[in-house]
Parts: structure tokens; C-alpha cells; sequence
């Protein structure tokens, strides 16, 4: 039985508290302004750390340690050490040191680098990320003290997602402390955040193991359509089978442990499909857990006869799955997306508003290459998720103010004189009306931005940190304008006041003429989008291939370098293995998709082929009248699909020899689409694979 009452909520991390109960008062303070500020770590604490760490861990049941990180893999990786260290024959004890906690050395020679780690220097280092409280994960016979870290080569280039995203939190940190002097506002800490919504399916585990396509690729390469699948929209939001909700308490009360605050859950739109949303948390950590998220919904589907799908479109024609990613910014605690009932509040609100639209016009392609993936290319663009077109979608209320602004006329019904920022309240924006375009990549839903283009496997850091970063840079372009504009004035008197409105309206404008083309309200899943889209000039990279050649772009090159959150050397790299990742992803998939098709399913379609001849034959020998023509009409069919299904293994067999992924692609759609016809001329009880109608419906 789990344990629900939240009693052992946070039991599993090195909070607070159990810094308080661990560690001398004097380190405990020092830690927690390290973590709540963002400070640096006093090195001479650490050993003291490290002590009161181990103390707390072993009394938790931990036998190891580890440093947790973040590789270029897209998952995460931990290498176990025991705390022990033999003190004489036959003799131990447990031993952990401030070295341990800090800092580690590992083989980096089996993590992807794309060339930046040079042959002859194949360590790699791991260094602790005191923002991120250190945890425990626990299994049958024990549990594992992990301490959350960056990792990074000799040189010091980033081998992982976490150091990318700690610098580009910073980096957006300072240009919010720029914008908010600018705006009088004393000193006060800015935090991102994040609230990531993850979606996944569940199969039976016993249908999982009799497909190969599944166990190798996260994906069904072949399956018809089920008669039944989401047409009656019954599954969404619907009542929670017995089978599944145990499960997902299961999955809580691991993860409230973990102090990870899972919030909601519900059934999808997809049968099948399930939602895991967290309360949002500080976006370093909110990151963090969302990785452990995806690690316990995927430990505890096994230990519940499950198996949990992360992957963005495991069932061709159903929905496919997303994470939406629920950014925006604090500043001493107050959200700065937060349309604010005071004038003040306003001006600041939309200046960032209108940063974050300047930044997704310019940047859009950036925002693209974070989400893209073999996974995600079956979902961006396909008629239930959010295209691969990146635009803007603010609301009825908030699309009014704005243009309001950018035409300096207010609208005629409302019987208003257009709005003056930082002179006028705001409308009311009720939040409700804000979140209906589900269409949309990037939607205002009242104090946050939602992208939703991420995908459900993908680690949110990618986009968090192009987000952070191009933001910045927005942020950033609008100070160094104002303080061209508003230079001469003095700060702090009522004609600086004033002239600083008045110009910060005029900037404004002129930012929302130039990049109004990303602001689009209509249905991002019509036909009729692409285009439009393309007239306003807005990009649309549909596969992977095109998404990642924005990491060669040399203006974002220039402009990761800026903010220092990507080098050259570093943007090259993520290019190289994005690359190679797509590229191996998508010959994996081939060669199940071939393996499955020759050696499952034609031996099947022969067997039955030959059956029926042998019986057409002897029909014909006996002189029956009756049966033959039904007999004959099947057989043909089967011997046409058969060799259709030759043809199309000859040339799924050459593309994979030839390695070019579009090919690949193309050959392995076209495979399907005879072995799916197949499906439903063969005997049931025959068809070697399980079958849609069965893996969504029957858990
Ligand atoms: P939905 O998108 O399904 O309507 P909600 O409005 O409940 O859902 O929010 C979805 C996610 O957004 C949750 O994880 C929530 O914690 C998160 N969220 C809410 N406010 C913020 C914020 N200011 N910053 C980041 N995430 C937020
Ligand atoms: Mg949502």
C-alpha cells in the first residue's frame, strides 16, 4: 500500500530541514543562501557538507553515491560509488568527503561529444550543482545518495544540458536586473520558472514484449488503425481505470518523496494516453524533476505491469505526446508576466511581453531546433499537435491592448482614448478566455508563456535554455535602446518619468509593427496556415534535418556565444550529435521496420498464402462448386500483397544500405501501408504482432 498522506513528502531529499537536523547551524545557513541566491559555495564548508550529507543519506538506507547528470543522450547518467573505504585487512568504513561531494571525475569517452573532447583527453569532470538539492533514489535492497551535477570536458565545454541552461538562467537574470532599474525598481531576485506537463501512454507489458518495434524504437513501425480509437472523444479527461489509477499513486508517492510536487493527473485525448502535471518550481530544479518524472512513471509501469511510452507518437494516427512547458519570470517573487492592476505594473509587464514576442520572431528557429527529434517530427505538424510553424498566440483581451498600442488608437466601442503605458491600467484579462487556442506552440495563457511544440521524451533544458537566451538578448535590445532614448534625463525626477514613458511607448510600437507576423490567432492545424505562414516569412522546418541547421546559423552562433551560454565549439557539437542521433534513429527504425516485415510478418502471409492454394487445389481436384471463388478472391489478394511486400523490403533494404534518412523514411511509410492492408486479410489468431485495438484498449 502507498502512502498518500504526504507525510513523507520531501522525505527523500536533503531539504531544509534535514540540512538543519544534519548540518552545524553556521553550514546550513551558508548552504541555503548558496541555494536560494544562487551564490557561489564557500569551499571551505564543503567537507562539512559532505559529512552531515552522508550522515543523513546512510540513515535513509543510501549504500552509494553518485554524481547525477545530465549527457547529451537525452536522458540522465549516475555511476555508483560505495561509501566505503578499507581502513585495514579485512576492515572498512563509510567515507564520504567534501572531494566527493563537489567534484568528479569520470570516462567521458562513452558519452556523445560531438568532437569535444579530443581522443587523447577522455575525461570527463562532474561538478555539483548546489541549486539542486541532492536526493535519494532508492530500490529494492538499498538506496543511492544522488547529487544532482554539471558535466563538462577538460577544457571545460559543456557534455550536458544542465550547464547551458544554469548560464542561460543567468543571463536572463541580468538583463531582468537591467530592465527592472530601469524601471526604478530596487534590487530583488529573479527566478525562471518552469511547470512541465508530461504526457505518456501505458501499454501492457505482455503486448510490449511481442513487439520488436516497441522494444527497439519506442514507436509501432506497422499496426491498422483500430475501427475505435479517439473519434467519440471518450477518453479524455474520463474516469480513471482501478488498474492505472494504482499506478499513478504509486508514481505520487514515489515522487513526493522526492519532494517533486505532482500536482494533476488525467486521462488524454488518445485511449491509452495519460497526464502528469507538477506545480511549476524554480526552472533548474523543475528540469531536474522532470527527468526523475520520466524515470519513476517508466520504473513504476514496470513494477505495475506496465510499460510507460515517453515516446512523441508511439501509435500512428491517434494523438501523440507533448510536454508542454509553462515558462515565465519572477522578480522578488511577484510574476512579471502578471498583468499588474497598476500603471507601473503595466509598463513592466508589457515590456516584457513585448520582449518575449521580439524574441520568438527573431529567434523562432532556434525555438524550433530545441524541439526537434526523430520522436517529435511524427507529432509537429501532424494534425494534433502544435506545427512546426512557431508563432504567437496572446488572447482576444491582450491581442487588443497590444494593438492598441502599436496603432495608438483605442478600440472604437470601448468609447477609450488608446492606452498610455505606464499612465493606464489594463484592461482586466480574464484567464479563462486566454487558454483556447490549443493550436498554438507558443500561447500567452495569462501569467506564463506555454510552448507546446517540446515533446514528451525530449529534456525541457533544450528549449528553457533558447528561451532564456533570446529573451535575454530581447530584454537586452530594449534597454540599449532606452538608453538611448531617455539618456539625457535625469533618473528618479518626474521629467525622466515622463520622457521615459513616452519613449517606452514609442519603442514599443514600433517593436509590435515590426514583429506583429509571429502573433497569429487562427488554427494552427489548417490547411490554409503553411501558407499564410510563409507569406508573413515566418520559418517552418519540418523534419529534424532542416530544424538543426539553425546551430550552424552563424548570427545564433554569435548570439549563444554573446550571452555565454553556447561556444562555437559547443553549438557545433550539439549539431553533430542532433545529427548523428537522427541519423541513427532513424536507421534503427528502418532496420526493425525490415526485420519485422521479413522475418514476422511475410512468413505468416506465405503460410496462409500456401494454405489457401493447397485448399483451392483440392477443391478444384474434388470438384466442389462452392467456396473456390471466395478462396481464390483471398488468395489473390495475398499473393498480391506478398509481393508488393518483396518489392517494398528490396527497397526499404536499399535505402538502409544507402543510410539517407529521407529515403529511409519513405520507403519504411510505404511498407506500412502494405503491411497494415495485410493486417486485416490474415487470420487473427496468426497475425504475429499485437494489435492496435488491443495495446490502446486492453490494460
Ligand atoms: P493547463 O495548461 O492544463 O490549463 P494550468 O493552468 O493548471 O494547466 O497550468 C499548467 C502548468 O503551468 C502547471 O504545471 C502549473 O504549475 C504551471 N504554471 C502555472 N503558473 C506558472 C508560472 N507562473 N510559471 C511557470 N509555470 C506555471
Ligand atoms: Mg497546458
Amino acid at each position: 500500500m502507498t502512502d498518500t498522506s504526504l507525510k513523507t513528502y520531501g522525505e527523500d531529499v536533503f531539504s531544509e530541514k534535514a540540512m538543519r537536523r544534519h548540518l552545524p547551524k553556521a553550514v546550513a545557513d551558508k548552504l541555503m543562501a548558496t541555494m536560494r541566491e544562487g551564490k557561489p559555495l564557500d569551499p571551505s564548508i564543503a567537507d562539512a557538507v559532505a559529512q552531515g550529507m552522508k550522515d543523513w543519506a546512510l540513515k535513509s538506507g543510501a549504500t552509494h553515491f553518485t554524481h547525477w547528470f545530465q549527457p547529451l543522450t537525452g536522458g540522465t547518467a549516475e555511476k555508483h560509488d560505495a561509501f566505503l573505504e578499507p581502513t585495514g585487512l579485512a576492515q572498512a568504513v563509510q567515507k564520504f568527503s567534501g572531494k566527493n561531494l563537489i567534484g568528479g571525475e569520470t570516462d567521458a569517452s562513452s558519452f556523445p561529444s560531438g568532437g569535444l573532447r579530443s581522443t587523447f583527453e577522455a575525461r570527463g569532470y562532474t561538478a555539483w550543482d548546489p541549486t539542486s538539492p541532492a536526493f535519494i533514489k532508492r530500490h529494492e535492497n538499498g538506496a543511492t545518495l544522488c547529487i544532482p551535477t554539471a558535466f563538462c570536458s577538460y577544457t571545460g565545454a559543456a557534455l550536458d544540458m544542465k550547464t547551458p541552461l544554469l548560464r542561460s538562467i543567468q543571463a536572463l537574470t541580468r538583463a531582468t536586473e537591467r530592465l527592472m532599474r530601469k524601471f526604478g525598481r530596487p534590487k530583488a531576485h529573479v527566478s525562471v520558472t518552469l511547470g512541465a506537463e508530461q504526457e505518456y501512454f501505458l501499454v501492457d507489458r505482455r503486448f510490449y514484449l511481442k513487439r520488436p518495434d516497441l522494444l527497439q524504437t519506442g514507436r509501432t513501425v506497422f499496426g491498422a488503425a483500430p475501427a475505435k480509437h479517439q473519434q467519440l472523444d471518450d477518453h479524455y479527461f474520463g474516469a480513471i481505470r482501478p488498474r492505472v489509477i494504482k499506478f499513478m499513486t504509486d508514481v505520487e508517492d514515489r515522487l513526493w518523496r522526492l519532494g517533486i510536487p505532482a500536482k494533476t493527473r488525467h486521462n488524454e485525448v488518445a485511449p491509452a494516453q495519460f497526464e502528469l502535471a507538477p506545480m511549476f518550481e524554480d526552472l533548474n530544479l523543475a528540469v531536474d524533476h522532470n527527468m526523475l518524472v520520466m524515470e519513476t512513471l517508466r520504473q513504476t509501469a514496470e513494477a505495475n505491469g506496465f510499460v510507460c511510452l515517453l515516446h512523441e507518437k508511439p501509435f500512428e494516427g491517434v494523438n501523440g505526446s507533448g510536454k508542454h512547458c509553462n515558462w515565465s519570470i519572477a522578480y522578488g517573487g511577484k510574476n512579471l508576466l502578471s498583468p499588474g492592476d497598476n500603471p507601473r505594473d503595466n509598463a513592466i509587464f508589457l515590456t516584457f511581453l513585448s520582449a518575449v514576442i521580439r524574441a520568438v520572431d527573431l529567434h523562432a528557429d532556434m525555438l524550433r531546433m530545441a524541439t526537434a527529434g526523430v520522436g517529435n517530427d511524427h507529432r509537429l505538424g501532424a494534425n494534433e499537435a502544435p506545427p512546426a510553424i512557431i508563432s504567437m498566440f496572446l488572447g482576444d483581451e491582450l491581442s487588443a491592448v497590444m494593438e492598441e498600442i502599436e496603432t495608438g488608437r483605442a478600440e472604437k466601442k470601448t468609447g477609450r482614448t488608446a492606452m498610455k503605458i505606464g499612465v493606464d491600467t489594463m484592461p482586466p484579462i480574464p484567464r479563462d478566455t486566454t487558454d483556447r487556442n490549443r493550436t498554438s506552440p507558443f500561447a500567452f495563457t495569462g501569467n506564463k508563456f506555454e510552448f507546446r511544440a517540446p515533446g514528451s521524451s525530449q529534456n525541457c533544458a533544450a528549449s528553457q535554455m533558447v528561451l532564456n537566451t533570446i529573451v535575454a538578448e530581447s530584454i537586452d535590445a530594449i534597454c540599449d535602446k532606452l538608453d538611448a532614448l531617455v539618456g539625457g534625463a535625469k533618473p528618479g525626477t518626474k521629467a525622466y518619468t515622463d520622457k521615459f514613458n513616452e519613449e517606452l511607448q514609442k519603442l514599443l510600437q514600433r517593436l509590435i509593427r515590426k514583429h506583429r507576423r509571429v502573433l497569429f490567432s487562427g488554427d494552427g492545424y489548417g490547411r490554409d496556415w503553411p501558407k499564410e505562414a510563409a507569406e508573413r516569412g515566418l520559418p517552418n522546418l519540418r523534419t529534424t534535418a532542416e530544424a538543426i541547421a539553425p546551430l550552424e546559423d552563424p548570427a545564433n552562433i554569435a548570439l549563444f556565444a554573446k550571452y555565454g551560454v553556447l561556444t562555437e565549439g559547443e553549438m557545433q557539437s550539439r549539431h553533430e550529435i542532433a545529427a548523428d542521433d537522427y541519423a541513427s534513429r532513424v536507421l534503427i527504425e528502418g532496420r526493425v521496420a525490415l526485420e519485422i516485415a521479413r522475418s514476422m510478418i511475410r512468413p505468416v502471409v506465405a503460410d496462409e498464402f500456401s494454405r489457401l492454394a493447397t485448399a483451392i487445389g483440392q477443391a478444384t481436384k474434388d470438384g466442389l462448386k462452392v467456396g473456390v471463388t471466395g478462396l481464390k478472391a483471398l488468395s489473390l489478394k495475398l499473393g498480391a500483397g506478398l509481393d508488393d511486400l518483396h518489392v517494398k523490403c528490396e527497397r526499404l533494404e536499399k535505402a538502409i544500405s544507402a543510410e539517407v534518412p529521407s529515403r529511409i523514411i519513405a520507403a519504411m511509410d510505404d511498407t506500412r501501408k502494405t503491411v497494415d492492408k495485410l493486417e486485416h486479410l490474415v487470420d487473427d489468431s496468426k497475425w504475429p504482432l499485437p494489435k492496435y485495438r488491443e495495446m490502446l484498449f486492453i490494460y
